[in-house]
């Protein structure tokens, strides 16, 4: 497959997620969650998770609005985050950072640095990365049990 229709392949992936995002909508019975706000574009996303007394995460769901660059990368956190280990949820958001940033990613197992390389396109525009990251940085907030809604 050529770079560019591998390229098509990603967008038309990040256009149906933003389309129909996976996991979309509150949890009830959430353990952990929290806010986050890209003022810089406008997204906002909340994220919610159901962490057990092993530490792994046996659901999550977001909600909120944005770009679809956003709304895509929070549909495909969710896709990932179900049944890991909140550290392996910490070791997959390290990796994506990287990736987003444009820098060489190792610390990831080849499945998941192949789904989340559909983003990676994000780190040709600097001014998208935050978009990309939202979610991300909210799921770790949330684990962390700091609302970063508090700091607005
Ligand atoms: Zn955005």
């Amino acid at each position: 497959m050529s770079d560019s229709s591998l390229r098509d392949l990603y967008q038309d992936i990040i256009l149906d997620h933003s389309r129909h995002p996976r996991h979309f909508g509150p949890m009830d019975d959430a353990t952990h969650s929290a806010k986050g706000h890209n003022p810089l574009c406008g997204d906002r996303a909340t994220i919610f998770l159901k962490v057990d007394d092993q530490d792994r995460i046996q659901d999550v769901s977001f909600e909120g609005r944005g770009c679809a660059i956003s709304v895509a990368s929070a549909s495909l956190m969710t896709e990932m985050l179900k049944g890991r280990t909140t550290a392996e949820a910490k070791t997959l958001m390290g990796g994506f950072l990287h990736m987003v940033k444009g820098d060489e990613v190792q610390d990831l197992p080849a499945d998941d640095r192949d789904q989340l390389e559909v983003m990676a396109g994000v780190s040709a525009f600097p001014m998208r990365v935050k978009c990309a990251t939202l979610a991300w940085h909210a799921m770790n907030a949330a684990l962390d049990g700091k609302d970063t809604s508090a700091t607005e």
